[in-house]
C-alpha cells in the first residue's frame, strides 16, 4: 500500500519519533499547513520517570502526559499520528519512501527524532530503579534530592565531574569508584577539598526497601544513600539514519550522525533532531530544536514550491 496525502498529493514530512523533539516539530509544521505524519513507537527515553523537571510551565508534569498533550495539539492542526516502529526507508533523490505499520508512505522530507538509549551499568537492581531511585541528570532531579545522601556510581572519567556538580545540591555526596579505581591525585584532592566521600571498591548491588533505593553494596557492606546518580553510555537510536547513508563523526561519546545548524543530515531530504543527534538535548532543548528545525524544513519546502511554480507555464489573466 502506498500512502499519499490529501488529494493524492505526497506527504510533506514524515517524522519518525514522537517524543518532545518530533512532536514539537510536528506542531510547527502542521500549523504551517504542511501534511505531516508522525510515526512513533511510544518508548520515550524518560518514560520510567513519573515527573519531569526544569521544563518551564510544565515543571513536575509526567513526561507521558506532556506527549499526550502534544499529540492532541498536533492532531488538532491536522497532523496524523501512527503507532509503530520504522525500520526501513529509502530515497531516490526526489522523494523518500518510509515503511510503516500501515504501509509505505511517500514523503518529500523525512525528519528522524528517535532519541537515544541509555546503556546502564550492569549492577543488580539498578535497571529496575532507573528513572526513580537511579537517575542521571542533576538539573532534572538534583533539587528533589537536595541535602540528601547522594551516591554517584562511576561509569567513566566524567563521573568525577558529576560528583562535583552534585555537590551544588548536597554536601553529603559519596563517590563510588566501582571499576574505575582511584582517580588521579588532583581529582582525589578536589574530592577531599569539597568533602566528597570516596568508596574505592566494586559495587555489587543496590539495597532496595519498599521499592526505594536505600543503599549501595560494596565489600559485603551496605553504604546508606537516598538516591543514586550515574552516567549511562548514550546510544543514539540512529539505525534508520545510518541505513540511509548519513555521515557520522567520532566524538567523546562514540560515532554520531552529523547535522548542520538547521538539522539537515548529509542525505538530501533527511533531517534529524533531538537526542538522536544531540546528547545534551533535555526536554526544553528538544522542544526548542524541534521548533527550530521545523522552521528551516518549512523554508526549504517553500523554496522547492517556488522552483516547481517556475517550471509551470504562467497563466495570463
Ligand atoms: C530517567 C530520565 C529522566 C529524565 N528527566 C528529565 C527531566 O526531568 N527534564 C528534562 O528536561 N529532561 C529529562 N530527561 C531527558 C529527556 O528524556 C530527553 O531530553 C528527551 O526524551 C529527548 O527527547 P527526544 O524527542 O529526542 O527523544 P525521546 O523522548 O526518547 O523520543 C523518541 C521517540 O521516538 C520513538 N522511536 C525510536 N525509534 C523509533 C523508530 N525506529 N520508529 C518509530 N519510533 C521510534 C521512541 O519510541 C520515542 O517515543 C530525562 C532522561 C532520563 C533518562
Amino acid at each position: 500500500m502506498n500512502h499519499m496525502g490529501r488529494g493524492q498529493q505526497p506527504i510533506d514530512v514524515v517524522i519518525v519519533g514522537g517524543g518532545p523533539a518530533g512532536l514539537s516539530a510536528a506542531l510547527s509544521l502542521a500549523r504551517s499547513r504542511r501534511r505531516v505524519i508522525v510515526v512513533d513507537a511510544g518508548r520515550p527515553r524518560n518514560m520510567t520517570a513519573s515527573h519531569m523537571h526544569g521544563v518551564l510551565g510544565h515543571d513536575g508534569l509526567s513526561p507521558l502526559r506532556l506527549l499526550e498533550l502534544g499529540r492532541k495539539e498536533v492532531a488538532g492542526y491536522g497532523g496524523r499520528l501512527i503507532h509503530g516502529e520504522v525500520t526501513s526507508a529509502r530515497t531516490d533523490g526526489a522523494a523518500i519512501e518510509v515503511d510503516t505499520a500501515i504501509g509505505t508512505i511517500r514523503t518529500r522530507r523525512l525528519l528522524v527524532a528517535t532519541g537515544l538509549d541509555d546503556d546502564l551499568p550492569n549492577i543488580p537492581g539498578l535497571r529496575q530503579q532507573w528513572g526513580r531511585g537511579v537517575v542521571v541528570c542533576p538539573y532534572c532531579d538534583g533539587w528533589e534530592h537536595r541535602d540528601d545522601v547522594i551516591g554517584v556510581v562511576a561509569t567513566s572519567p566524567h563521573s568525577i565531574e558529576q560528583a562535583q556538580l552534585l555537590r551544588q545540591w548536597s554536601d553529603r555526596i559519596i563517590y563510588f569508584a566501582n571499576a574505575l579505581g582511584v582517580p588521579a591525585t588532583d581529582e582525589m584532592d578536589a574530592l577531599v577539598r569539597r568533602g566528597i566521600a570516596f568508596e574505592p571498591s566494586l559495587v555489587t548491588g543496590l539495597r532496595i526497601d519498599d521499592d526505594r533505593v536505600t543503599g549501595v553494596e560494596v565489600d559485603g557492606r551496605v553504604v546508606p544513600v537516598g538516591v543514586i546518580f550515574t552516567g549511562p553510555t548514550p546510544r543514539p537510536r540512529d539505525a534508520l539514519l545510518r541505513s540511509l547513508g548519513a555521515a557520522t563523526t567520532n566524538g567523546p561519546f562514540g560515532s554520531w550522525v552529523d547535522i548542520d545548524a538547521d538539522g539537515r543530515t548529509s542525505v538530501p531530504g533527511v533531517w534529524a533532531v533531538g537526542n538522536v543527534v544531540n546528547v545534551r538535548a533535555n526536554v526544553s532543548v528538544s522542544l526548542g530544536l524541534g521548533s527550530l528545525v521545523a522552521g528551516a524544513l518549512n523554508a526549504e519546502l517553500v523554496s522547492d514550491d517556488i522552483a516547481q511554480t517556475r517550471a509551470t507555464p504562467s497563466l495570463s489573466v
